[in-house]
């Protein structure tokens, strides 16, 4: 099964920060149209599912929103402020290329910096606050800005998607693209050789914000499992060290297991032997705490539903310039549906209750 890089570099270069995602779940609306019913709810959730009614349901989750910057001020000389949207580094923005995605249209521009024979020796290094920062829309004033772009305007790094050799791939917002990415591909793999069980695809917003698109679908009803696809750690780069992360995980070694309270024992139990049984490569996370993801709040839908937390091997997580794998987003994909077409032979009532 090859990867289809073109549909990733679509979910890549759509735009999508918290709050702002839309275009980036029209990608997906009109992907899975030709197999599903694409549904979107109040916040901008997505989802689609294959058997719907049918016993277990199942829901593979990824996010569609992405970290991002939004337009707060415009100062007289039109020189642009703003704040940011979700975990942004302040170190990462002076000298980079944005898009302001105004009503009217995309406006281009760099976040400004004092040239560097100007720094003092006792400032270099040093990040300026995100308040301190401008971008530079090459306006002449602040009327002059005003007519190209508005306040709340959100803004994100210049759109960037390239493959590497051997499947791997650097662009802006995989995180959490790929996951998107892998529950698409899962629902299309388990459509075109179904099980009996229920697959929902789950593409949730404001997941880099205040995790709001899960906690609202966490209150919609009780999946039998929610399965959770986002970005890891990857540690085959320098200064992320395995025994910091919970264990080695590397691109191309397959998706990474959660093993901790984001993912009921039973069902990682069901991962791994699928995963052995079909030949596609796992690597097993620690995973004590908290995952950071939309695991914590899908796992309470209802009254609590079994998660598993899938982790994709990344590198420079929240850069402009991610790295990952496309056969780890494939592996994913694949271990998801086959995940759902065991379920459908061996659910029954009470199968996630974890036991001595
Ligand atoms: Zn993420």
């Amino acid at each position: 099964m090859t990867a289809d890089v073109g549909f990733l570099r679509d979910l890549v270069l759509a735009p999508g920060p918290s709050g702002f995602e839309q275009p980036v779940q029209q990608v997906v609306r009109e992907r899975v149209a030709s197999r599903a019913d694409p549904e979107t709810d109040v916040l901008g959730n997505v989802t689609a599912t294959i058997n719907p009614g049918a016993t277990p349901q199942i829901v593979v989750a990824g996010h569609a929103d992405q970290i991002g910057l939004q337009v707060t001020w415009v100062d007289d000389q039109g020189f642009v402020y703003f704040d940011k949207i979700g975990s942004v580094d302040p170190l990462l923005l002076p000298g980079r290329a944005v898009v302001i995605h105004a009503s009217r249209g995309v406006v281009e521009g760099v976040v400004g910096k004092r040239p560097t024979h100007l720094i003092a020796d006792a400032d270099r290094g040093k990040a300026a606050d995100i308040s301190e920062q401008w971008i530079d829309i090459g306006a002449t004033d602040r009327a002059a800005a005003l007519a190209r772009i508005a306040c709340g305007d959100p803004v994100t790094f210049g759109p960037h998607f390239v493959e590497f050799a051997g499947g791997i791939v650097a662009g802006c917002a995989l995180d959490d693209r790929c996951g998107v990415y892998v529950a698409v591909r899962a629902l299309e793999i388990y459509a075109d050789a179904p099980g009996s069980a229920a697959l929902t695809l789950l593409s949730t917003v404001q997941e880099e914000s205040r995790y709001m698109g899960a906690h609202v679908q966490a209150r919609r009803g009780q999946p039998d499992c929610m399965i959770v696809v986002d970005a890891d750690f990857a540690t085959d780069q320098p200064e992320v060290e395995p025994r910091r992360v919970g264990g080695t995980l590397v691109l191309g070694g397959g998706p990474g297991l959660a093993r901790g309270g984001c993912s009921n024992p039973r069902l990682f139990a069901l991962f791994e032997e699928v995963a052995a049984s079909a030949g596609i490569p796992v690597q097993i996370k620690a995973t004590p705490g908290d995952t950071q993801t939309d695991s914590e709040y899908l796992q309470t839908a209802g009254a609590g539903t079994a998660a598993l937390n899938l982790g994709l091997p990344m590198r420079y997580m929240h850069s402009p310039h991610e790295v990952a794998q496309l056969d780890d987003l494939e592996a994913a994909a694949r271990l998801v549906a086959a995940v759902a077409r065991r379920l459908g032979e061996v659910f029954e009532p009470g199968v996630f209750i974890p036991r001595a």
